[in-house]
């Protein structure tokens, strides 16, 4: 498969008829319409798992081009690679870590997530061990069960903090387990108690550090959990983040995928499609073939759930996905005309 930047033409020998297609200019659009619902809170882009699978150095190099002032990560090793590649922005690496990475993400300057007290004093151990700062972001557990100190226990990360000689801290955080749902009781007991925890800084006469909670669900439903920054993944990308979350902000898909039928057939009532036969057709029906498989990256768990669209219609993928093509039925009514040629999008 073949991804495209931009629709930028590519020379020499056509491989194949699939194309993942990258819109850079919707990730523009839709990062500007989030910077324009949010502000005056920052956003931070979060760029994890390949950009949400759009392609982590064009998309960072992109942000980077929009002026974006900080970007978040996953793991140590995007974080590394974001820099190698001239990033020069803050890099929040969100995920949990085991302590042989400190010496890493501090040389790469990267921020990381002090998650416990033990976790924060041997990130500052290392720091002086090095000569260097460490730049950290703390994070508070309100809800979501993953990673960060117990929000009852909050006190403990921030007194900590204050002990910290080699290591600044540049944000407090939380994450919010439901927050694309239509019930936004947990999302706002976990607000609640990230609030709570925070009165630790003015009741000890001191300036709260940056506050960031929101994701695309809170951004679009809890606009009081914005604070001075939020963190945006799926929705840069220009999808939603559940089909039943309030859209409040309009953006668009930045990636499709497009390709062309391989194969087509005419099916008898009965007749089974792929492997293990889970699928036959009732009556005769037409049957198209695509060269996408699980192996492209097509989950194999839209066997018989999938659908396609063709020439802007949509149909059910029959049968198992294989590793590198899947079958579509178009209908009963196509099932003897010969006009099938035709693109496939999938979204
Ligand atoms: C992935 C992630 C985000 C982005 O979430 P979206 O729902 O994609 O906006 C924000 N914060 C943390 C900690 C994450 O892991």
């Amino acid at each position: 498969m073949m991804t495209i930047f931009n629709e930028i033409p590519t020379s020499g020998q056509v491989l194949g008829p699939t194309v993942a297609r990258i819109d850079l200019s919707a990730i523009t659009d839709n990062l500007a319409a989030i910077e324009a619902a949010v502000a005056p809170a920052a956003v931070m882009p979060i760029v994890k798992a390949n950009a949400y699978g759009h392609g982590l150095i064009p998309v960072a190099r992109h942000l980077q081009g929009l002026g974006v002032g900080q970007m978040g990560v996953a793991h140590l090793a995007e974080g590394v690679e974001l820099r190698k590649a001239g990033i020069e922005c803050d890099i929040l690496v969100m995920g949990g870590l085991v302590a042989n990475q400190i010496p890493s993400l501090i040389g790469h300057r990267l921020s990381i997530t002090a998650s416990s007290v033990e976790m924060l004093r041997q990130i500052d151990q290392t720091a002086a061990h090095l000569g260097k700062r460490a730049n950290v972001h703390l994070k508070i557990d309100t809800g979501m069960g993953r990673i960060g100190t117990h929000h009852r226990s909050a006190g403990q990360l921030f007194e900590a903090s204050l002990e910290a000689t080699h290591t600044d801290v540049d944000g407090v955080y939380s994450h919010f387990a439901t927050s694309d749902e239509t019930d936004l009781s947990w999302p706002k007991t976990q607000l609640a108690r990230f609030e709570e925890a925070l009165d630790f800084f003015p009741a000890h006469g001191l300036e709260t550090p940056m506050r960031h909670l929101s994701n695309s669900g809170g951004v679009l439903q809890l606009p009081k959990a914005n604070f001075e920054m939020v963190r945006l993944g799926i929705m840069l990308y220009g999808v939603y983040p559940s089909a039943e979350t309030t859209r409040t902000i309009t953006v668009r898909p930045a990636l499709s995928w497009t390709t062309k039928i391989v194969f087509s057939k005419v099916l008898e009532p009965g007749e089974p499609v792929s492997y293990g036969s889970t699928w036959s057709s009732a009556e005769a029906t037409r049957i198209v073939t695509i060269p996408v498989g699980y192996g492209d990256g097509y989950f194999r768990l839209l066997s018989n759930q999938g659908e396609v669209a063709i020439n802007g219609r949509r149909y059910p993928i029959v049968g198992r996905v294989c590793m590198d093509q899947f079958m579509v039925d178009i209908g009963e009514g196509s099932a003897r005309s010969e006009e099938h040629t035709s693109e496939l999008q999938s979204h």
